[in-house]
């Protein structure tokens, strides 16, 4: 594999169909691993969002009226492609954003799973029908799509977070204007050229690139766009949700963690230790269901700490495009720069480094953006390093005494994405993923690792309340509609005609 199954130099839209070249501004694609630019994004401005939305408009009327087990039929190619090109994609992955082969892999077999999973739907998207109140009436529920989705996604998932939202939304009968990550424009372009190959009519799909306060932004504004599915920060996040509410826009929101693994007395620590390296690490930590925080029984924290400073030392950081490498680069250097303050925030909030906390910039390293796998111990609830995301490879040992403080501390954060304990008691593992406030709970794994025919998402100030994947990420897409049929021939009033 090569940087030259990169087939263009710069990207071009994909609006109804067509791959329309854009005019004026781009922005290079940087390899973080390298410093290298891969190529050339444009920057769209409003109208090309004025474009893809008629586009998806018109092509949305007749996508709604094909039978959903053939609109499957094109997800399932859709699926067929991508597997074909597994190790493509996954490899160009690792060139934009910089997550080792590996982890690239994994995401792009992500997307191939909801590809199929969504395809099945095709022959599903149940609804349900129950009896009337009245003789001679029919009642069911049935799932209508809503028109044009706007999707807008981050970097750190550039495949999978794009299936996650734009399948359900294509096999419901919807069209979709999205706008990926100027970091990360390589997958949405891979993407879109397999929905075409796959034979998806022409502006089912619309791909726009350019800035999030540009493109974004006018996806939020425009009025026939009826949902919008974001995934990114918790502020942005907001905004958008505030301008949907003026509007009466349905919004879908998945934004960040503080995502803690729980250590009880009794856990197997050697796992635990696994546990939390491929969770803090993974990723270099820029997961929004990273561990950044441990929350250790003060009975097993020296030994804890101790293994993990060991497992630290083994990991090997460099470019993701090496097999041997486990950590890969920071995406960029506004990244290694929030890192870098949340370092010295640590040290001045009084917790202890016993690990890393500096960039990489020796060599090689100096050439993309690294930064050395961190860790504090003896943090404590309140500190900064507790309680915001830091999207790097930062993770804090916070030591309680009790299960129950543990959990309490689990629940100290203003997010609810991902949780886990390590504990061989039963009881705990019960009342844990009771009391855990987040929309995911592991138990005796790590916080990262999602399996796509369940809901994913979070409480609290990690979402709004709906969930990406699963049969639950329908509901984001689609209205329910109520149909009575009265086949009495004569005027049935409910709740009146009743006796
Ligand atoms: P971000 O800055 O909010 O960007 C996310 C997307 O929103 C990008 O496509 C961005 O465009 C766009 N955007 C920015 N400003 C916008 C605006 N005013 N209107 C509309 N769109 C706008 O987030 P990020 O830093 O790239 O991503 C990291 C964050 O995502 C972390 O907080 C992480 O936890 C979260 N995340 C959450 C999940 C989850 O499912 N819970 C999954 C992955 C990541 P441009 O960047 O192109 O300008």
């Amino acid at each position: 594999m090569t940087e030259t199954m990169l087939d263009v130099k710069k990207l071009a839209n994909y609006i109804n169909g067509e791959w329309v070249d854009v005019e004026g501004e781009t922005a290079p694609v940087i390899n973080p691993a390298t410093g290298e630019t891969l190529l050339e994004v444009p920057l769209s401005d409003k109208t090309a969002v004025d474009h893809a939305v008629e586009a998806a408009k018109q092509a949305q009327k007749e996508w709604a009226l094909v039978p959903a087990p053939q609109r499957a039929e094109i997800l399932y190619e859709v699926g067929h492609i991508m597997k074909e090109r597994k190790e493509k994609l996954a490899y160009l992955l690792t060139l934009e954003n910089g997550k080792v082969l590996e982890e690239a892999r994994g995401e792009v077999q992500e997307g191939i799973d909801m590809a199929f999973y969504m395809a099945g739907e095709g022959r599903r998207l149940f609804g349900q029908t129950t009896p009337s109140e009245l003789q001679n009436k029919f009642a069911m529920s049935v799932r209508a799509p809503i028109g044009v989705v706007g999707i807008i996604t981050p970097w750190n998932f550039p495949i999978a977070i794009a299936t996650w939202k734009s399948f359900p939304a294509i096999v419901a009968g919807n069209a979709v204007v999205w706008k990926p990550a100027t970091e990360t424009p390589i997958m949405a372009y891979e993407l879109a050229k397999i929905f075409e190959e796959a034979g998806l009519p022409k502006g089912v799909i619309n791909v726009v690139f350019g800035s999030g306060s540009t493109v974004g932004d006018a996806m939020v504004h425009h009025e026939d766009i009826r949902v919008i599915s974001f995934t990114g920060s918790n502020e942005t996040g907001r905004n958008i949700a505030a301008e949907c509410g003026r509007q009466l826009k349905k919004v879908s929101l998945e934004m960040g963690g503080k995502n803690a693994v729980i250590v009880m007395d009794d856990a197997d620590l050697d796992l635990a230790v696994e546990g939390i390296i491929w969770s803090a690490f993974g990723t270099s930590g820029q997961r929004c269901t990273a561990c950044s925080r441990v929350i250790v029984h003060e009975d097993v924290k020296e030994t804890l700490e101790e293994r993990l400073l060991h497992a630290m030392e083994q990991l090997t950081i460099g470019n993701g495009t090496d097999e041997s490498v486990r950590v890969g680069p920071i995406i960029n250097e506004a990244g290694i720069n929030k890192i870098k303050k949340y370092i010295d925030i640590g040290k001045e909030e009084g917790a202890k480094l016993l690990a890393g906390g500096y960039e990489m910039t020796e060599g090689d390293y100096g050439k993309g953006y690294f930064f050395a796998p961190t860790l504090f111990t003896d943090a404590t609830i309140d500190m900064r390093i507790a309680q915001e995301e830091i999207f790097g490879p930062v993770v804090s040992l916070i030591p309680v005494k009790s299960f129950e403080e543990a959990i309490e501390a689990n629940n100290s954060v203003s997010y609810g994405l991902s949780s886990s304990i390590f504990t061989k008691d039963v009881n705990r593992v019960f009342k844990a993923q009771r009391d855990l406030d987040t929309g995911i709970v592991y138990v005796n794994a790590g916080t990262t690792g999602a399996e796509i025919h369940l809901p994913f998402g979070g409480t609290k100030g990690t979402g709004n309340g709906h969930r990406d994947s699963g049969v639950q990420a329908l509901d984001v897409f689609t209205e329910w509609k109520a149909v009575y049929v009265d086949y009495s021939g004569k005027l049935q009033r409910a709740q009146i005609d009743t006796e």
